[in-house]
């Protein structure tokens, strides 16, 4: 199951969530506020395999 990087617009709030690809955004998990957009690019650049040492790499 993927998971989603979302930002709410109303606080700036940044949240992931397990979701399924055709489902609604979830509501911001700070404030509550559905006005969220999804990141797409953290799912890429952020989500890794826990056990391999990026850093070590670059
Ligand atoms: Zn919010």
């Amino acid at each position: 199951m993927p998971i989603y990087a979302y930002c709410c617009q109303s606080c700036e709030e940044h949240f992931e969530e397990l979701v399924r690809a055709a489902a609604e955004p979830p509501p911001c998990s700070k404030c509550g506020s559905t006005d969220v957009v999804r990141i797409l690019s953290v799912f890429s650049t952020e989500w890794k395999p826990s056990n391999v040492n990026w850093h070590r790499v670059v």
